[in-house]
């Protein structure tokens, strides 16, 4: 979903839900703020949590609320929170916990600033894919012999599936791909660029399909 373009008139705020976790502690806080000030919510394809049709004049006291609750708003130059599937802890067919997966993601890049826009990753726990891995820019797939790897995948009006560039990946080599290709996506002249665009850049570290 593109960004939270503030226009003139109501106003929209999305709280970034790792995994799309909702504790119940947030949902009765969103209960009560929405019961109060009337806006509506809507849960967005990257997991997260639009709320919109706020009244300018309240959006302050919404933000503080839900910052008191350690929520993080999404806003510029964040890295991505991972979309993913809900994995081992509620598929029979995960072979990884991606909420835990998703956490260290966040754990080693979450506190980045500055991060270039336009890329965003997806986590799936087996190869169906449920999360659309392989038309995200960073796709992941767990398999029994380790993490498969795509970069370059988006959706859109011109879609394309990502490249396979490693198979059999353990965590760290995952964090290590992930660390380089933001590094190389930062530095590209482009304000805003896809990776699917710089896969054939003669210094882009993961050039070759596998
Ligand atoms: S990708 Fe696999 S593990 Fe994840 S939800 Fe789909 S079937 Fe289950």
């Amino acid at each position: 979903m593109h960004g939270d373009k503030q226009q003139p008139g109501p106003k929209t705020l999305t709280i970034l839900l790792p995994g799309g976790s909702l504790p119940f502690g947030v949902l009765r806080k969103i209960d009560e703020l929405g019961t109060k000030f009337a806006f509506d919510l809507y849960l967005s394809t990257a997991q997260n949590l639009r709320l919109y049709n706020i009244e300018e004049s309240v959006l302050p006291v919404i933000k503080e609320e839900l910052t008191r609750l350690g929520l993080k708003l999404k806003g510029p130059g964040l890295f991505p929170v991972p979309r993913i599937c809900i994995g081992k802890r509620s598929c029979n067919l995960g072979q990884i916990d991606t909420m835990d997966f998703s956490e260290k993601i966040l754990a080693r890049f979450g506190a980045m600033t500055g991060v270039k826009p336009k890329f965003k990753i997806a986590v799936a726990a087996c190869p169906a894919a449920c999360s659309n891995p392989v038309m995200t820019d960073i796709g992941i797939i767990a398999t029994r012999q380790g993490f498969d790897i795509y970069l370059g995948g988006k959706g859109g009006s011109q879609p394309k599936a990502g490249k396979r560039v490693m198979r059999g990946a353990d965590e760290e080599q995952v964090l290590k791909v992930i660390s380089e290709v933001v590094a190389y996506h930062n530095q590209s002249p482009a304000k805003k660029q896809r990776i699917g665009k710089l896969l054939d850049d003669p210094n882009f570290p993961y050039r070759d399909e596998v």
